[in-house]
């Protein structure tokens, strides 16, 4: 089955009772159970949903693993993720991973004697000079968030096996549309299903494939244990999004490089960052590694002031953080996704107070391009 199909006919579709085409929203939190023990395979919906089930039976085929999980949030994906690992366990980090995942590694699992080191881990010498004897995963976040960073998945959760390491993948950027860090050798794939998977600003999600049964089993328990499920209506709601996937990224791609070629003759632009310009330091690992370059962008217009004029006057892209839905959004990494970082440690990695990032909609372009050569005018 080729992608586009797999998002309309993967995992279960339907209803078998009734025919319906769509899953139906389990709305329950019980079950009858025939004799003690004796059930259809659910008891409890925190154990298991079956509209829940029907999204994480989507997603573990859109990944290539062989089990998904379905949490409330990226963020409790994420942490039911590293709860799969023990006080005293080492994990090392991509250094410009998403801001939540540095917070939740360095104020709330660190409590927990989960350590961590951050790395830039676009470069394997960076990930082995991190390495300890209780090392016990290799997480990284390719693209990055907000310098669309690219780490070479193969390559580095090959030296991983070699070292008896996990490597987790959020793969929130590319989709599994575009990228599947599985099939590339990854053992965990995650995603805040929030953005792109989602799509429409509409809902909080995260979801987890896992390439193996043991782990499927560790994480299932994790997700029943601590509890941080996604309901029925909002499982229901991913699954709808994950139809036009496909159709939605071929579409964010379109525009997006249309605006890349706006935004790369523009006097006032200093410097963009996109995996798919060929002058990006990182476009043939992106190249090699998916099938596509995204809708995500960022540009530095050299200062805050020009940063806060630009804001001041575009008109159709929204102030927000998040990204990958319909509506095209623009913010400053520095003052918001980013904000949780420490101002020194954002100079080291390049996130400066000029740095805009964009995630381009599904507007009409020139519409976009309009916009963006009004708003950097004087
Ligand atoms: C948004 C985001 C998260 C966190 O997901 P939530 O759904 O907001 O909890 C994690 N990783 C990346 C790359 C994200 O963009």
């Amino acid at each position: 089955m080729r992608k586009k199909t797999q998002l309309i006919h993967g995992g279960i579709v339907g209803d078998e009772q009734t025919g319906a085409v769509s899953v139906p929203i389990y709305q329950v939190s019980t079950y009858k159970q025939e004799a003690v023990g004796k059930h259809k395979g659910y008891e409890y919906s925190r154990t298991g949903n079956p509209t829940r089930h029907a999204l994480e039976e989507l997603i573990k085929d859109l990944e290539g693993g062989v089990a998904g999980f379905a949490f409330g949030s990226g963020m409790a994906a994420i942490t039911a993720t590293v709860m799969l690992f023990n006080s005293g366990d080492h994990i090392i980090l991509t250094d410009d991973v998403y801001g939540g995942t540095y917070r939740v590694m360095n104020k709330v699992l660190n409590r927990f004697g989960i350590e961590s080191t951050f790395v830039d881990t676009s470069d394997v010498e960076n990930i082995k000079k991190a390495l300890k004897p209780n090392t016990k995963a290799l997480y990284i976040e390719t693209p990055t968030n907000p310098l669309l960073k690219i780490t070479d998945i193969e390559a580095v959760s090959n030296w991983a096996k070699s070292e008896d390491l996990l490597t987790i993948v959020d793969n929130t950027f590319s989709t599994p549309y575009w990228q599947n860090p599985i099939k590339l050798g990854a053992d965990i794939v995650l995603h805040s299903a929030t953005k792109y998977l989602g799509g429409h600003s509409d809902v909080v999600a995260g979801l987890v494939v896992v390439n193996d049964n043991k782990l499927a089993e560790d994480l299932h328990f994790i997700q029943n244990s601590t509890g941080g499920v996604l309901g029925p209506q909002d499982s229901w709601l991913l699954i709808r999004g994950i139809k036009t996937l496909g159709v939605r990224m071929e579409e964010h791609e379109t525009n997006t490089n249309k605006i890349v070629e706006f935004l790369s003759t523009h006097p006032k632009v200093e410097k963009i960052y996109y995996p798919g310009l060929p002058s990006h330091p990182y476009h043939e690992i992106a190249q090699k590694q998916g099938s596509g370059f995204g809708g995500m962008l960022s540009f530095d217009v050299g200062s805050e002031e020009a940063a806060d004029k630009l804001l001041a006057k575009i008109k159709y892209f929204t102030l927000a953080e998040s990204l990958g839905a319909v509506e095209s959004l623009i913010s400053v990494p520095a003052k918001m996704t980013h904000a949780s970082i420490p101002p020194e440690r954002r100079q080291e990695l390049g996130i400066t107070d000029g740095l805009v990032r964009i995630s381009v909609g599904l507007e009409d372009v020139e519409d976009l391009i309009e916009d963006l050569k009004q708003a950097l005018e004087l």
